[in-house]
């Protein structure tokens, strides 16, 4: 199977993107795929939940974007994840500066891991809650996006950004990217609101809602501060289990796209 580079992407923040990362890697770990995550985000949140600490680097996917590293350089193991991670810090907030002054600033990304991917099965590319370069330098490199939302009122609305900026790097950017699927996350089905959302989810976007559907868990939300994604922190916690189950879906989906 060649490899599959996906970006989780939304712009809006606080709506599950790292938790599925991370997550969704152990996942495809655990049924034994090959897995890199890469850490778009700044804020550095999917490095410190694979285990890797941020304020000690030795090198980033900073340094990657600029070129004065390799991805084979610059990744690191997440041992207890079982993937591995391109990592990053506060200093990929200055990489957004920084591009703009260069060559195929939107490119960086996809050149630096055309060397690495035989290495994997899938790269999963944690994006921040921006429509920014950096996320960009994620679009352009990826065969697709999975879109984490939560079933709340506005959900549908801040879509539509979304799906309009997947469309421009589709047909100027990117000829490969596809929405692969949404991904219904932090779901209470006692909820009525959320139920509603989730049947006009399904109405308005059919199969491209993933069968899976994650469910509000705590032990997801205490996971990261002990360096480790749900699924490796108590694997038989409702959302480690529903992770799991979305790993096999995607390994199948992908599968059929073929
Ligand atoms: P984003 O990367 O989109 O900003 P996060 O993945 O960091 O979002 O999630 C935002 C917050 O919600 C975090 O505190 C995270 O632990 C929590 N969270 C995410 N998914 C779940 C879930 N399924 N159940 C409970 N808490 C969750
Ligand atoms: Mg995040």
């Amino acid at each position: 199977m060649s490899c599959r580079i996906f970006c989780i992407a939304n712009q809006k923040g606080g709506v599950g993107k790292t938790t599925t990362t991370v997550n969704l890697a152990a996942g495809l770990a655990l049924v034994g795929q090959r897995v890199l995550v890469v850490d778009l985000d700044p804020q550095g949140n999917a490095t410190m939940g694979s285990g890797i600490d941020k304020r000690a680097l030795p090198a980033s996917v900073y340094d990657v974007l600029l070129e004065s590293s390799s991805v084979a350089e610059a990744r690191q193991r997440s041992d207890k994840g079982g993937y591995d991670v391109l990592a990053a810090n506060r200093e990929l907030a200055g990489a957004e500066v920084e591009l703009v002054a260069l060559e195929q600033r939107n490119l960086r990304l996809r050149q630096a891991l055309k060397a690495v991917q035989d290495d994997y099965d899938f790269v999963l590319i944690d994006c921040p809650p921006s429509l920014s370069l950096l996320t960009l330098n994620g679009l352009c490199s990826a065969h697709g996006v999975l879109v984490p939302m939560q079933c709340e009122y506005f959900a549908l609305e801040g879509l539509s950004d979304l799906v309009n900026t997947i469309k421009q790097v589709h047909a100027n950017l990117n000829r490969e990217l596809q929405v692969i699927g949404l991904l219904r996350v932090m779901f209470d089905p006692r909820i009525t609101l959320q139920q509603q959302v989730s049947d006009q989810l399904k109405a308005h976007f059919g199969d491209k809602v993933f069968d899976t559907v994650i469910p509000r868990n705590v032990r997801l939300a205490e996971a990261p501060s002990y360096g480790q994604a749900g699924v490796v922190f108590d694997p038989q916690s409702k959302g480690a289990q529903a992770y799991v189950a979305f790993a096999r879906e995607l390994v199948d989906r992908v599968a059929k796209l073929r």
